[in-house]
């Protein structure tokens, strides 16, 4: 497969551009070769996006009925709507999620999603049911599920054991597309015992543990009253604090905490979006280091949006943050998804790395080079651009529609006009969707 006439950006960070053709041979960059030949005249090729932390089970919960007195805060917030959604999640509903979720990624161009489920009244298996769908439409994936002690006993450890479970099969089974991390809701959520579980799982299976972490301030007071000590020295002391780990939030880390996180080279992930949308307070996303990645925290997957809103936040105190900023934050993503398959060169488009890459329909009104790349994607580009999506060499969107759409469900028209684009949610809009709607509204 050759890619030829585009302007090809091979890394975000710094940014380097090349015009060049791209080859691609078994699923790599190569340096040379031949076959099938795509016309790219005019188009920008960048790597695949990540979205370093989602929650697919959210994609049928926009415009959702609610019965409920308005939540005021985030722990109402999580109680009268995320949690009531997430117990009444069943493998149907999971996997109709995970579907909608994993085709809206990849029409936005983002390749990758690191993905923290809950479902407390369906958890075996659940993990399966998201890599099946990911993987039938060709997207990439790191799956954990939030272990949580705030539906007891049993849901916590039947959430440990869907992480063992499935880190295991991965461990085994080496999925192309997908891996594993030992998932955690957050330390307010979690007694010393759970917590204390799951960093000893992810040691034994060799993975990270994913978990929000100072996301409200709720998180660090639950921390300092029953533990006296904050968040991130609580998982610190568990043993859940390494190079793998992934803190999602750290809004109200301290400078200590922020610290702890650095030296055991945490990566913690931004989600701009939903830190206004929840009200929990600005992270200091400046303060945070270079091991900052971007996510949507289950706000879709467009990572052109989310990482133009980041930039907006940021600038919004500091003028003097600059455009390559959101860039470098979406590589380090690309890097921790990269430690986490073994390759250490996912996220660049030179030889040898994966082909995850993106095919971006845009007529610049002004020249692209290395320097100017930064302003066109803050202040030109989007989703709206993203013509082709590869992943691991395979077309999985041409031509602005899902190329590998899972056979079983071609037969559902409504899951079919969501993969080809026209999205729509409505009663009439499918099965699954409707009798959703209908159990959580409930
Ligand atoms: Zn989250």
């Amino acid at each position: 497969m050759i890619l030829s006439g585009a302007t090809v950006v091979t890394s975000l960070d710094p940014v380097r551009i090349a015009a060049r053709d791209v080859c691609v041979e078994a699923g790599r960059i190569a340096a040379e070769g031949g076959g099938e030949r795509r016309d790219c005249s005019g188009c920008l090729v960048v790597p695949g996006l990540v979205c370093a932390h989602t929650h697919l089970y959210s994609a049928l919960a926009r415009g959702m009925p609610y019965a409920l007195e308005p939540p005021q805060d985030f722990t109402q917030i999580l109680q009268r709507v995320w949690w009531r959604l997430d117990r009444a999640l069943d493998p149907d509903s999971i996997r109709a999620s995970a579907l909608v979720g994993g085709m809206e990624a990849l029409l936005s161009g983002t390749t990758t999603l690191v993905d923290h489920h809950a479902s407390p009244n369906a958890v075996d298996g659940s993990l399966d049911v998201i890599e099946t769908a990911l993987r039938s439409l060709g997207t990439r994936s790191i799956l954990c599920y939030e272990t949580s002690d705030r539906d007891g006993r049993e849901v916590a450890s039947a959430g440990l054991e869907e992480n063992r479970r499935f880190a295991q099969r991965v461990r085994k089974e080496h999925p192309p597309l997908a891996r594993a991390m030992i998932g955690a809701h957050a330390s307010f959520t979690l007694s010393r015992e759970t917590l204390q579980a799951c960093a000893d799982a992810a040691r034994e299976l060799e993975v990270g543990v994913h978990v929000h972490a100072a996301e409200d301030l709720v998180d660090e007071r639950d921390a300092e009253v029953l533990h006296g000590t904050r968040v991130v020295a609580r998982l610190a002391q568990a043993g859940a604090l390494d190079s793998r780990a992934l803190l999602a939030h750290g809004v109200h880390l301290d400078d200590h905490e922020i610290g702890l996180a650095a030296s055991a080279n945490a990566h913690v992930v931004h989600n701009a979006r939903s830190n206004m949308n929840n009200s929990v307070g600005r992270a200091r996303v400046a303060a945070l280091g270079p091991f900052v990645a971007l996510g949507t925290d289950g706000i879709g997957s467009d990572m052109f949006e989310e990482s133009h809103a980041a930039y907006f936040r940021l600038r919004e105190d500091d003028p003097g943050a600059g455009p390559d900023w959101p860039l470098a934050r979406l590589a380090e993503g690309a890097r921790f998804v990269g430690s986490a398959f073994g390759e250490r060169r996912l996220g660049k488009l030179e030889t040898g790395a994966p082909a995850d890459l993106v095919v971006l329909d845009y007529a610049a009104p002004a020249p692209v080079s290395e320097s100017s790349f930064p302003g066109h994607w803050v202040f030109g580009l989007g989703s709206r651009c993203v013509r082709d999506v590869m992943v691991a060499g395979e077309w999985v969107v041409r031509d602005r529609r899902l190329a590998l759409l899972p056979r079983r469900f071609t037969g559902r028209r409504q899951i079919v006009h969501i993969a080809q684009g026209h999205a729509r949610y409505g009663p009439g809009c499918g099965r699954d969707v409707a009798r959703h709607r209908q159990v959580v509204a409930e």
